[in-house]
This record gives C-alpha cells, structure tokens and sequence, in this order.
C-alpha cells in the first residue's frame, strides 16, 4: 500500500543518526534486504549531513525536511533544507568535488550509487532538495528466500 511519512527536525548533527534509524524503520515496511537498508541508511546519512554541514554552515537552528514515499515498491526520499544552496549542482555532484578542501567530496557519490536515482534541485541563498529512488529488486529480500 502507499504510504507517506515526514520527518523535520533541526541542523544538529546528532541527528544525522536519528534521520537514517528512522528513514530505515519507515522503509523496513517494503521487501528490502538488510543490504538494501543499509544503503539507504548511508544515502540519508550524506545527504543530511551534507544539510547540515554546508546547508546551515552548522549552525543548530536550521530546518531540515525529510518526505519519504512509498508507492508501488519504491522509495523515494526528500532530504531537503533552507540553507545556503549550490551555486552548481553539476559541480558539486563530480567525484571529489568539495568547496571544503578537508572534505573527501564522496556524499553525492555515495547517495549516487546507494539510490537508484538521485536528483538535486537547489537555488542560491534558498536551498536544496535531495530527491532519491530506491527500489525492491525483483526476486525479493535474500534472506527470506534462502532458509
Ligand atoms: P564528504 O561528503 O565526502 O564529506 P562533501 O560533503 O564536500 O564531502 P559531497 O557530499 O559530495 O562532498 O558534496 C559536494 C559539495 O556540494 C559540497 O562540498 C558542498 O559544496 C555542496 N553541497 C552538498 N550538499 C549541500 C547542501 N545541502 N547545501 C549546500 N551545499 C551543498
Ligand atoms: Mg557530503
């Protein structure tokens, strides 16, 4: 069945932890394997952490969203935040690409090859929507079929 749940909570790191657990609890009521949620689980973690870190300059009173679907197998995610946004986005998504030089520049590509899809929208001095895809495969969580 579909299902929609939203998640706002503040610009803490603290809650980076608490944004994966609760997405992967939200995502637990579709076949995914254990692999699968902890994909999920780092996806949400960079993404909310990169929220944080260069949304809000990490600075506690910012707001960051999270609307997560689900509809017809997929789940999609929303990470979004009010913060500084990108000046550009295909820059930013480029392996290595950081504008903080001790930073790795690995998130999007974390999120890029955990997540099915993966979509940034953001403007300047507005903010930035993290939209990702995750998808049941097809032959159904391993563990259920191998015992
Ligand atoms: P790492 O994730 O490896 O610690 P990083 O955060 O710099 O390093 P990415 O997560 O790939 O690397 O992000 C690349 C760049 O995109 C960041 O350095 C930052 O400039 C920009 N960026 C990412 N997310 C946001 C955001 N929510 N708001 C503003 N800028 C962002
Ligand atoms: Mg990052």
């Amino acid at each position: 069945m579909d299902n929609q749940a939203k998640l706002e909570f503040k610009s803490l790191a603290a809650n980076v932890a608490f944004a994966r657990v609760t997405v992967a609890a939200f995502a637990s009521q579709l076949d995914f394997t254990l692999n699968d949620l902890e994909e999920i689980k780092v996806a949400v973690s960079e993404a909310v952490a990169n929220a944080v870190i260069h949304g809000y300059d990490n600075q506690p009173d910012g707001i960051i969203t999270i609307i997560m679907t689900i509809r017809e197998g997929t789940l999609e995610l929303k990470v979004i935040d009010y913060g500084r946004g990108i000046a550009n986005v295909k820059k930013a998504l480029e392996p290595s690409f950081s504008t903080d030089p001790e930073r790795m520049g690995l998130g999007f590509v974390f999120m890029q090859s955990f997540m099915d899809n993966l979509h940034v929208e953001s403007t300047p001095g507005k903010g930035t929507v993290v939209t990702m895809n995750k998808s049941v495969s097809l032959s159904g969580p391993k563990e259920q079929v191998e015992h």
